[in-house]
């Protein structure tokens, strides 16, 4: 479990962008964070990796301060996937995807293997392999992102509005697809978005916050309570 420990975060021109936040987030299940831009959902996110140290209270993972291990580490065991995928351009696809578990140490033809057997989980046809990312749909980039984001099989995935940026039928694809994926492979999923109905629709846990970083609510979607 991640234990999100009454944290705040001030950035240095004074923005509070989380207040006095607790949340504990379940494994093996979604739990979206969702309410209007700039009510601290990014920051929130990247404390949990990291890329971003809080300026009160601590995050523990399993019981133990993230602070208590290496950074790598830390982010070796959590896949980050954002708006717009973000893919190496001059990279395949396949080789988008083979380069985490090649970074990790796996031989060459087994992190191929790994790479094709990802891109099948998350819907990609084989023939795309060999195509650069400026060729894919956006819709298929992000399916790429959250491939990349699987390669090194990390128990919690980081998910930063990863489906924003594509049209309402491609986003409910992709939507469906990543329910199927967390029942069979069980990850345990921190899901940021601004739209409700996705938070939703996704959730195991949804937490409301609202502007100035604040906890509104954090309860099962059906027992949310219209805001
Ligand atoms: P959200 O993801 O909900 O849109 P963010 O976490 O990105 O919210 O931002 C929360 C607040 O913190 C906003 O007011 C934003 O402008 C501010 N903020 C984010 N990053 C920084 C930063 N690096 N420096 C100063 N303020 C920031
Ligand atoms: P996101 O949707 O991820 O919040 P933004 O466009 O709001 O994206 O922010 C992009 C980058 O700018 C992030 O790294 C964020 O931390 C930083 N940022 C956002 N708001 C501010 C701000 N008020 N001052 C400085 N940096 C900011």
């Amino acid at each position: 479990m991640i234990r999100i420990d009454s944290v705040t975060k001030r950035y240095p021109d004074g923005t509070v962008a989380v207040d006095r936040l607790s949340l504990d987030i379940p494994d093996r299940a979604i739990t979206v964070l969702v309410g209007p831009s700039g009510c601290g959902k990014t920051t929130t996110l990247r404390m949990i990796n990291r890329m971003v140290e809080p300026t009160e209270g601590g995050i523990l993972l399993d019981g133990t301060d993230i602070r208590q291990q290496p950074v790598n580490t830390l982010r070796r065991s959590m896949g980050y996937v954002i708006q717009n995928a973000g893919l190496f351009q001059h990279r395949t696809i396949l080789d988008n995807i083979a380069t985490v578990p090649r970074l990790l140490g796996t031989p060459k033809k087994e992190a191929r293997v790994r790479a094709a057997e990802l891109m099948e989980r998350v819907g990609l046809d084989a023939a795309l392999a060999k195509r650069y990312p400026y060729q894919l749909s956006g819709g298929q980039q992000q399916r790429v992102g959250v491939a990349r984001a699987l390669a090194a099989d990390p128990p919690v995935l980081l998910m930063d509005e990863p489906f924003s940026a594509v049209d309402p039928v491609v986003r409910k694809g992709l939507q469906d697809e990543l329910l199927r994926i967390q029942d069979e492979l069980g990850k345990t999923i921190v899901f940021v978005t601004h739209d409700i109905d996705e938070a939703i629709k996704l959730g195991t846990m949804v937490a409301v916050l609202r502007t100035g970083g604040r906890l509104a609510q954090f309860a099962p979607p059906a027992d949310l309570l219209s805001a």
